[in-house]
């Protein structure tokens, strides 16, 4: 970024720090100027480039509605990037009669620790464990195939797939045999030396918790684990299947960490990572 803005700088561009821009004058539907604070800027032409409207609690409530549980899940989402991208440019562009394209619930949807901060916690916030163990939701039941493909191709469903659990957290519960084989996050996972244990400390119901996982580990096949290739090491006769890096979970000491749907949100884009 510095050196964005040393390049601008050098062009001649002048940048206003801290100055919200907090609507557009129109002519004919073309731009005239913008108006930041006192200040009205006259340009040829304007970019828009405020970010999408993840930091909007009212926008993504609207977004995302009430689910069949009477829950709003966008009131537990966390944003770790900006809390600046409001969407002010993005509304006033859309009533001004801009075209809309994409589902404004659809974004890249992170799963983060629960108790990273509501803005700003970065990449150190995701939680990368996810394709060695297995997740849970506040219910103690699995919900999805945590070894579909590599976790670089999958990380980004991982927030919208927490999001529709109840209470919008899931529990991502592995042993000591992953240690290693993923990024650390910020904050540590619990540790227990038996399953029942782990369970009273995430506060799950630990006779369901321990049937789930045990459930898991009895389908999980002999193979060949190999975090480096789609290896053959998966469930059998287990509903959501894991399809690879599918092995028990029963090293001690276990770990859990919280995953929470939490991330920017955008109209329509792409991204990789
Ligand atoms: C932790 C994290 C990790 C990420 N990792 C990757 C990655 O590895 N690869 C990848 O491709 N993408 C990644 N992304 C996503 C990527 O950063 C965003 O998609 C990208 O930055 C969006 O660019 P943008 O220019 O549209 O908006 P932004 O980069 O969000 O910039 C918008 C800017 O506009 C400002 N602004 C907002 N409203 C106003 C206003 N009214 N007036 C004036 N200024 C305003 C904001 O303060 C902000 O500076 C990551 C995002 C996060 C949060």
């Amino acid at each position: 970024m510095n050196a964005y803005y040393r390049s601008a700088e050098k062009l001649g561009v002048q940048i206003r720090y801290n100055t919200p821009v907090q609507a557009l004058e129109l002519r004919n539907g073309e731009f005239v100027a913008a108006l930041a604070g006192n200040e009205r800027i006259e340009a040829r032409a304007c970019v828009l480039a405020a970010g999408g409207f993840e930091s909007n609690r009212e926008w993504l409530r609207e977004a995302w509605g009430e689910n069949a549980r009477g829950e709003w899940p966008a009131d537990n989402f966390l944003i770790r990037g900006t809390r600046f991208n409001q969407g002010v440019l993005l509304k006033f562009m859309i009533e001004a009669g801009a075209d809309v394209i994409g589902d404004p619930s659809q974004s890249h949807c992170v799963a983060i620790d629960a108790r990273a901060p509501l803005y700003d916690g970065g990449i150190c916030t995701r939680v990368d464990c996810v394709s060695l163990g297995v997740v849970v939701n506040r219910d103690a039941e699995r919900f999805y195939d945590e070894g579909e493909d590599f976790w670089p191709k999958r990380y980004a469903i991982w927030g919208r797939l927490v999001a529709h659990q109840p209470g919008q957290i899931g529990y991502s519960i592995i042993d000591s045999k992953a240690i290693g084989h993923f990024m650390p996050p910020v904050f540590p996972g619990a540790q227990a030396n038996t399953l029942g244990e782990l369970a009273c400390q995430l506060g799950l119901d630990p006779e369901r918790f321990t049937h789930t996982v045990e459930r898991y580990n009895q389908a999980c096949q002999p193979g060949q684990f190999d975090h480096t290739t789609l290896d053959n090491c998966a469930t059998q006769g287990l509903t959501p299947p894991k399809t690879h890096w599918a092995r028990p979970v029963d090293m001690p000491p276990l770990l859990r960490l919280r995953p929470a749907p939490r991330d920017h949100l955008y109209l329509s884009g792409a991204e990789s990572e």
